[in-house]
């Protein structure tokens, strides 16, 4: 027992420490995605805890992984095409599990190429590094987070 509330204490002191240090880690690294990729513009997502749940309880979340990028709702660079027949082709094949990336055009055989996925994959990763907790202490419950090159703006959001 004595170990197990040491434990929790350690944990504890280690979830305050992140708490206190999840708002300029993320101000960083949002600075460094947008050095590393020119073409990012924004980035944006909502958290809230919806008032209504089916029945369920109602638990704070967020949206995350179907994020914004640069006013598009395509989190995962979903969108490409083939480079020979410039076919539209999706990203990913859910029939597969786990998910597997299309990489041939199934028309002409090229390779397909998705313009939006290393950056979208960029953000994504860095977005799911933050825990629900420490978006929530951050920027709130009931708000649209907007990352821009020039800052972060945090907007009061309508929803269910
Ligand atoms: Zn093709």
């Amino acid at each position: 027992m004595k170990r197990y509330l040491e434990l929790s204490q350690q944990l504890d002191a280690i979830k305050a420490e992140m708490s206190e240090i999840a708002k300029k880690s993320f101000e960083d690294g949002a600075k460094e995605l947008f050095n590393n990729f020119s073409q990012l513009e924004s980035f944006a997502w909502t958290q809230y805890t919806p008032h209504f749940n089916d029945g369920d309880p109602c638990s704070f979340g967020t949206d995350i992984d179907y994020c914004n990028i640069n006013g598009i709702d395509d989190c995962n660079g979903s969108n490409g095409n083939c480079i020979k027949c410039k076919k539209d082709i999706y990203r990913w094949n859910y029939s597969k599990t786990p998910k597997e990336e299309v990489k041939i055009c199934t028309d002409c055989g090229g390779e397909a190429e998705y313009p939006m996925g290393p950056l979208a994959d960029a953000v994504h990763s860095f977005l799911r590094a933050f825990t629900y907790d420490d978006l929530e202490k951050m920027y709130g419950d009931g708000y649209k987070i907007t990352v821009t090159r020039e800052g972060i703006s945090v907007n009061e959001y309508n929803h269910d």
